[in-house]
């Protein structure tokens, strides 16, 4: 029993900066499993305003414990969605699950927005208007508290519907980010018809950019750009204080990574929000 239970708990050396680093093979009937039977959670990562130096928000970033596998990393399990025809389900669930802790956050007085990651699939799937604002409904969220974070990747799969869904959400107040941006093979073109408020600059860029001059005239072209086009900039990657300071001065406005704060458990980062009085 006591040996059964210790296998179950994932051990500090399988998260990585509160990223789970083991990945067995799963199939859809054990994702399924877990999306119905609660073996799912969603993480918590904080956004700080650089120059406020506070918490404006979080992104939610997808957990699977498997009872014998242990953690399994978000990149693979969603793969398998993505595969299996889940996507929708999973949509739902993720939905859910982010919506959840903007009630909570609320309940305990807080106003938190939360940043949910859309598959690129999910995108193109009929029906994700109708499912957001149902999800948004349910937990009595306003719309502007929801940012969606979709790729280049998701902008391009398919360019109509697509676009369609991308903008009817916008009309409804829900705000959209584009993730990982740079490293995707989309064409900045395709910004042309997106109505993005956000970049995430990706982290490629962002980690090593004070040791590499490439990388910093990048990070300094991509604010520039997203500035340009009235968006918000993340920089995604924050490892260290020099490169926080460093983006600040750049004119980037929000920063994401270790820096500021791992990927940690809902409910705890709630906790240390109301503590914190971030
Ligand atoms: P992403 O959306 O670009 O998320 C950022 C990833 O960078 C996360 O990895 C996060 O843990 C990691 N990270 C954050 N700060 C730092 C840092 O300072 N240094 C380094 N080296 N890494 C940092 P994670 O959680 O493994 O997620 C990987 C990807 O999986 C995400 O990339 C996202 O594309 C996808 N994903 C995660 N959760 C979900 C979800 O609920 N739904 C969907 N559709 N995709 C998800
Ligand atoms: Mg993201
Ligand atoms: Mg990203
Ligand atoms: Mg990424």
């Amino acid at each position: 029993e006591q040996a059964m239970l210790e296998a179950r708990r994932v051990p500090d050396h399988m998260l990585l900066g509160g990223t789970p680093v083991q990945s067995d093979g799963v199939d859809a009937a054990e994702l399924l499993e877990a999306i119905n039977g609660g073996q799912l959670a969603m993480h918590l990562q904080p956004i700080m305003d650089v120059r406020q130096r506070k918490v404006v928000g979080a992104e939610g970033l997808a957990r699977w414990f498997h009872p014998s596998k242990g953690a399994i990393s978000p990149g693979v399990f969603i793969a398998v969605a993505e595969n299996s025809g889940m996507i929708s389900q999973f949509t739902r669930w993720s939905a859910n699950a982010c919506l959840q802790i903007v009630a909570q956050a609320r309940e305990a007085g807080h106003r938190l927005p939360v940043s949910m990651n859309l598959s690129a699939k999910a995108f193109a799937e009929r029906g994700l208007v109708e499912q957001l604002l149902g999800a948004l409904k349910l937990w009595d969220v306003e719309p502007k508290d929801l940012v969606l974070e979709v790729t280049e990747t998701a902008i391009v799969s398919d360019i109509q519907r697509g676009a369609c869904q991308l903008r009817q959400l916008n009309a409804a107040g829900i705000r959209v980010s584009i993730d990982d941006f740079g490293v995707g093979n989309a064409s900045v073109a395709y910004l042309k018809q997106f109505p993005a408020t956000e970049m995430k600059i990706d982290q490629s860029f962002v980690t090593g950019m004070l040791g590499d001059l490439r990388s910093l005239q990048m990070v300094k072209a991509m604010i520039a750009f997203a500035r340009q086009m009235g968006m918000r900039v993340v920089a995604e990657g924050v490892e260290d204080e020099n490169t926080l300071e460093a983006l600040g001065d750049l004119g980037c406005n929000l920063v994401q990574g270790w820096a500021v704060g791992k990927p940690q458990p809902a409910s705890e980062f709630i906790r240390e929000l109301a503590g914190s009085g971030r």
